[in-house]
């Protein structure tokens, strides 16, 4: 064995803890024994529990520099709460070019293992096609044969829909959107129009683009768009279409304000009536008016001239929020977005706030459902067949925490703060973070998306 780790608990399929040993070899889970084990190295966990890896199926990845480095703010952020594999690329952008980017973890490693969507958004922004803006036959043609290029090349693992950022999208983009992912085996994911008075129509529209086309469809940070009192009205259209075999799934954070950047769609004129929300309820996270809350000059000011701001919307009602983690169907993802190191807690806080906090201290969910919602469910829905599971031949990704201690401590003013509890993370049989200071930033590797391996009628278990 490379790896034993022993004196751990890990929770069996009936969420009963279980006293057992785990033993690595080749960077897989080798052995998992009720009896000590040797390894080259060995670590006593001292009635640590052992789960695996978390799977972050929404985030915003770090960026490459104009000096073309990789900045690892994010990564560091995400693996210390627990993070070993992440899907980039979300809400229709990617930040940096597909190839570049995989280019740069094949030559100098990341910090947790890293799968993409293509960003639909950014296909139609070097088509200079605007926010508002449809795209016509010709244009079409060629989005569609982008994706499917970038498809075929880097194995992503769907594409991504920025319908908030860009409500110029049509349906018939949507349609051959679907068709194009339906052809891949691959989701949909979408960020879809947040207001309330929208969100149930964009959500039906995209329901009905995934049965007629076959794509599998996930919707983004749930809370952040249907939060303002819909979520009854929300979910029960989300269920029925999984009942009528649509394939649906979705994701939410566990905070009540979302987060953007200030010169975004997401706020334009009208938006304080859609959402029945004040300035004062945008907070600022960067520059001169950081910690401030909004005033409509303040506002203006930012929108007009520093659009790349990010605020945080203190709107969501967190009943609702509950609501949908609480849902079969609803997994947990972090939505990380900062900019320069700054920007909304759930980057450093999400899964610790989830297991610590909604599990634990307010008993909203039980610690093994919690867990599943961050582990086994996003690997089955992703196709990731050696992952989010402790069974022998699985990649060695494996969380070592205390479930009494386990707790986020990120805030808005200090969003990188690490979190308590997770005190050990093992990406690929790896030690990556230590007592919540990260050893290593580059075990991780570009994830290819396993065409036809995954199994989405799997129920969650
Ligand atoms: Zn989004």
């Amino acid at each position: 064995m490379d790896l034993a780790l022993n004196n751990g608990f890990i929770l069996d399929a009936n969420g009963e803890k279980k006293a057992l040993n785990i033993g690595i070899k080749d960077h897989k889970i080798f052995k998992i024994s009720p009896g000590y084990l040797d390894g080259r190295e060995t670590l006593d966990l001292q009635g640590l529990l052992i789960t695996p890896g978390f799977i972050d199926l929404h985030i915003h990845e770090d960026k490459i520099n104009d000096s073309g480095n990789l900045e690892i703010i994010e990564g560091r952020a995400l693996t210390r709460m627990g993070v070993t594999s992440a899907l980039g690329g979300n809400c229709g952008y990617n930040f940096t070019d597909i190839e570049t980017l995989i280019e740069k973890i094949n030559s100098r490693g990341f910090p947790y293992d890293l799968g993409l969507f293509i960003g639909y958004n950014s296909l139609r922004e070097k088509l200079d096609i605007n926010e508002y803006q449809e795209a016509d036959a010709e244009q079409r043609n060629s989005l569609i044969q982008m994706m499917q290029t970038i498809f075929t090349n880097n194995k992503t693992f769907g594409v991504s829909l920025g319908i908030a950022y860009h409500p110029g999208i049509s349906n018939k983009e949507l349609m051959a959107i679907g068709k194009v992912a339906a052809e891949y085996d691959a989701l949909i994911a979408v960020h879809l129009i947040g207001f309330p008075d929208r969100v149930i129509e964009n959500l039906k529209e995209l329901i009905a683009v995934s049965a007629e086309t076959g794509a599998r469809l996930h919707i983004s940070h749930i809370g952040s768009v249907a939060s303002y009192g819909r979520m009854e009205d929300f979910l029960k259209v989300f269920d029925q279409a999984w009942q009528d075999g649509v394939r649906i799934r979705g994701d939410c954070y566990p905070y009540s304000a979302f987060c953007t950047y200030i010169g975004s769609a997401v706020f334009a004129e009208g938006f304080i009536e859609r959402l029945d929300c004040a300035y004062g309820d945008l907070e600022i996270l960067q520059g001169e008016y950081k910690g401030q809350c909004a005033t409509e000059d303040i506002f203006q000011k930012l929108r007009k001239s520093k659009p790349e701001t990010l605020v945080a919307a203190h709107v969501m009602n967190r009943e609702e929020i509950i609501k949908a983690i609480r849902n079969d169907r609803i997994m947990v993802a972090s939505d990380i977005t900062m900019n320069q190191g700054e920007g909304h807690p759930r980057g450093a806080g999400t899964f610790p706030r989830l297991l610590g906090r909604y599990c634990r201290d307010e008993e909203l969910l039980d610690f093994y459902t919690g867990l599943k919602k961050i582990t086994s469910q996003p690997a089955d829905w992703l196709g990731l067949n050696n992952k989010g599971r402790i069974a022998e031949g699985y990649q060695a990704d494996l969380v070592l925490l205390d479930e009494e201690t386990v707790i986020d401590n990120a805030t808005f003013s200090e969003p990188l703060l690490p979190p308590e509890g997770i005190e050990h993370v093992i990406l690929n049989g790896e030690l990556i973070v230590s007592q919540n200071k990260s050893t290593d930033l580059s075990k991780g590797k570009y994830m290819k998306y396993q065409r036809g391996d995954n199994n989405p009628a799997r129920d969650f278990s």
